[in-house]
């Protein structure tokens, strides 16, 4: 009952996709969220800096007009040099540039962190000379807009993708200077003065804390839905190749062996043919899932075309190959909707053998190996250096 609950508040109100409570941790914390999610995350999130520091950088040097106007010469030539500092920050924030691939999310935060520093920090250096000099309506009128800069800083948050932990942490410089402020000022605490604007601080943490995690949430489960087949929840060809490509790599660094398993099912056209489309269908999904299950937490499954895919093993080296054999002959691939068991043949290559310098070396030759398999008479494994294994004794 508690779990239905859960799921139709997961469903109806917060999110229209799948919510669990792995997730909800996920948009809490900037924790356990795959490299995908973070680098789409990290791109939006340098993006929009830019964006606005572009805007600020035109629109804050603007507002010297204002200053000239309403406070005297040397209040304003004060606050001209602030703008045009400020100004100076936003630039080199908005100037075009690559996110580094390794760090992307660090760069992009650090970029963030940049752009909303500068309003308390403007705050701080100028509230002091701007209540001294504010002597007339309009005066005491544009310092107090002044005032509410760092308060746009919570408000602004909201636009960002980050989880209720960074949206609390980023929004600590804006409490700091408020306190700060108070403190340097000697402002008595009057409940309703500083009690409303407590609660207005408060009130724009809480919208932007929930703007950012349902941000998130629709940017992980946009990316989730790219990077997953639809019909039997593997990686696509694309998604799998990046992270192939990546593992690869990684595989290089650390000098351990990476393999991978190309599985062809065998005569499967016939299913289709005599049983339907639809038959076919879930024959594909139960293979999928029979795959996934014989593969370590650490292997992936990629849907490389119609039917047939590709399981990348990390760190696995070819002697150790046999016990994905030994699972897949345990578990099997399910049947065949005539009831006889349905089989695949499978080629295998491991990156450290002597002529595998690239990924794509990697795939070819457990490709010709697949190949290799069906030449045999299919529902058997060729593995590094030709030796033959069958399924079925
Ligand atoms: P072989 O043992 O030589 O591999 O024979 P095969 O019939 O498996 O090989 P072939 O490549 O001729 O046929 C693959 C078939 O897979 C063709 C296509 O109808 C079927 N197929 C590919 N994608 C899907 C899919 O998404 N759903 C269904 N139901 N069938 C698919
Ligand atoms: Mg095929
Ligand atoms: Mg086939």
């Amino acid at each position: 009952m508690r779990h239905r609950l859960w799921q139709s508040i997961c469903r109806n109100i917060i999110a229209p996709s799948r919510l669990s409570l792995a997730n909800v941790q996920a948009l809490l914390l900037p924790r356990g969220r795959s490299l995908p999610v973070r680098r789409h995350i990290a791109a939006i999130i340098a993006a929009r800096v830019q964006l606005i520091a572009a805007l600020f950088a035109v629109l804050v040097p603007l507002g010297s007009v204002a200053d000239l106007l309403v406070f005297d010469f040397s209040t304003a030539a004060h606050m001209i040099g602030l703008r045009l500092l400020a100004a100076g920050l936003f630039v080199v924030l908005a100037w075009p540039r690559e996110l580094s691939a390794a760090a992307s999310y660090r760069q992009a935060m650090a970029m963030l962190v940049i752009l909303l520093m500068v309003p308390p920090l403007f705050h701080l250096l100028s509230a002091g000379m701007l209540n001294a000099a504010a002597h007339d309506r309009t005066q005491q009128l544009l310092a107090q807009l002044y005032g509410y800069l760092p308060t746009v800083v919570l408000g602004g948050l909201a636009i960002f993708p980050l989880t209720a932990l960074e949206i609390g942490l980023l929004a600590l410089p804006v409490i700091v200077t408020a306190i700060v402020t108070f403190m340097t000022q000697g402002i008595q605490f009057n409940l309703v003065e500083q009690g409303g604007t407590l609660w207005f601080m408060v009130m724009m943490l809480g919208v932007a804390m929930f703007s950012g995690m349902s941000q998130c949430h629709y940017i992980a489960s946009l990316v989730h839905r790219a990077m997953h087949d639809p019909l039997t929840g593997a990686f696509t060809r694309q998604s799998g190749e990046e992270a192939l490509k990546l593992f690869y790599q990684l595989s290089e660094i650390s000098g351990k062996t990476l393999s991978v398993a190309f599985i062809d099912l065998d005569r499967f056209k016939a299913i289709n043919d005599g049983y339907g489309h639809e038959a076919g269908d879930q024959a594909l999904r139960d293979v999928a899932n029979r795959l996934r299950s014989s593969l370590r937490r650490s292997d992936f499954l990629i849907r490389w075309g119609g039917e047939e895919f590709m399981a990348v093993l990390p760190d696995t080296p070819p002697e150790n190959i046999l016990n994905l054999f030994q699972r897949l002959r345990d578990l099997g691939l399910g049947l065949r909707p005539d009831g006889m068991p349905l089989t695949a043949s499978i080629g295998i290559a491991c990156s450290s053998e002597a002529d595998i310098t690239a990924w794509p070396t990697l795939v070819n030759r457990a490709d010709e190996r697949m190949y290799a398999a069906k030449q045999h008479g299919r529902d058997c494994m060729v593995l590094p250096g030709g030796q033959l294994v069958r399924f079925l004794p």
